[in-house]
């Protein structure tokens, strides 16, 4: 069938977005879903700080490419093996498909599959190729199995979870990137426990996110460090106890926690991430949640992370388990305790693609909303 997508066929553009037009809104086909794969309409797309890397160069991906790795929708149609989906349900997608058969798939890290991942950096979906082609008929790539700035997409089963109807699309995209990211980086790569002090660095959609799962968890002291103030403001409303900005955070986190038990990075720079290890007290642990540029090396002092017992660990997609851990932070916002929708700052039709990363590029939006269709 034929689509509607936000190509990018070159990355770094120059800014500003809305006059260079990296992506371009193409006619595609769209093959029929394999065995193992859904079609889906993509009723909602959040515009993430990943897209963005892409579109500049600093995350590195298979060209010609169509954007999107976090959305909801409804499912149109499944392929001959799909049985526990039908038509009319409402999924969010997850970035990143599991196999179910790899080693980190059966020790219970889908986020971290094998083949999922190689899928996700050829540009194919699980079962191998691409269901995309442009005018002329070349293969288009898929971004991490997702690509939802599109009308519709064809995904693997396994990128897919199912929710129910009553959940908005809009709330529900966020599940897929920002939410899983952020609220499983401290719950399920860390396990922030009740009372403990947190630190979040970066305050855009994942750390955000990260604030809302640390006041869920009730830590005691939530440290919001951006230099951008409405940002900052934005994280007191979900929980934050005290706000700095990158400059002030050293004095005001040794004041307030004395050394924090938990810091969280999600910048996504390698200064930033020696400034958090600085900031983790001892027998802290350090997080790193933003992806740096592939280029950059971390250099910090040697001594603490022996002498004061500290932890640096990475959390690729929080660490989530999206079949279970999806539905349970769905839970939490029924009840009131994740207030996702204070991270929506705005709503785009998909011809406005380009002046969302705008937007996001120069600080001002946390997520903006894509609505395919209208
Ligand atoms: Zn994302
Ligand atoms: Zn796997």
């Amino acid at each position: 069938m034929k689509i509607r997508g936000a190509v990018l066929t070159a990355a770094g553009a120059e800014q500003p977005y809305a006059t260079s037009q990296p992506l371009g809104i193409q006619e595609l086909h769209i093959d029929d879903p394999r065995p193992s794969e859904v079609l889906v309409r993509v009723e909602a797309a959040g515009v993430c700080h990943s897209d963005l890397s892409v579109v500049n160069g600093d995350r590195v991906r298979p060209l010609p490419m169509l954007l999107g790795h976090e959305a909801a929708g409804v499912v149109k149609a499944v392929g001959s093996e799909v049985s526990d989906l039908k038509p009319g349900d409402h999924v969010v997608m997850a970035y990143v498909p599991s196999c179910g058969e790899c080693p980190f798939c059966l020790a219970d890290q889908p986020a971290l599959c094998t083949p999922g991942a190689a899928a996700n950096g050829a540009g194919e979906l699980l079962a191998g190729g691409r269901r995309l082609a442009d005018a002329a008929g070349q293969p288009v790539n898929h971004h991490l199995g997702v690509s939802g700035f599109s009308d519709y997409a064809v995904i693997d089963r396994s990128s897919l979870v199912r929710v129910d109807d009553d959940i908005p699309f809009d709330v529900a995209a966020l599940f897929g990137c920002a939410m899983s990211t952020g609220f499983g980086a401290v719950t399920r790569t860390a396990g922030v426990q009740a009372g403990d002090t947190v630190v979040v660095i970066g305050l855009g959609g994942v750390g955000l996110s990260a604030v809302m799962a640390a006041a869920a968890v009730g830590a005691s002291v939530i440290v919001a460090v951006d230099p951008v103030q409405e940002k900052r403001e934005r994280a007191r409303e979900m929980g934050a106890t005290h706000l700095a900005t990158p400059d002030d955070a050293a004095q005001l986190v040794a004041d307030v926690t004395g050394g924090a038990r938990w810091v969280f990075e999600a910048v996504g720079s390698a200064a930033v991430l020696a400034q958090a290890v600085a900031l983790t007290g001892r027998g802290g642990t350090t997080v790193a949640i933003g992806l740096p540029h592939p280029s950059a090396t971390l250099t910090i002092p040697a001594l603490p992370i022996v002498a004061e017992s500290k932890t640096i660990t990475g959390s690729y997609m929080g660490s989530t388990r999206p079949q279970i851990d999806i539905p349970a932070m769905i839970e939490l916002w029924r009840d009131g305790n994740l207030p996702v929708e204070r991270l929506i700052s705005g709503y785009r039709p998909l011809h406005e693609i380009n002046e969302a990363l705008d937007e996001l590029a120069s600080g001002a939006a946390i997520r903006q909303i894509i609505t395919p269709q209208r």
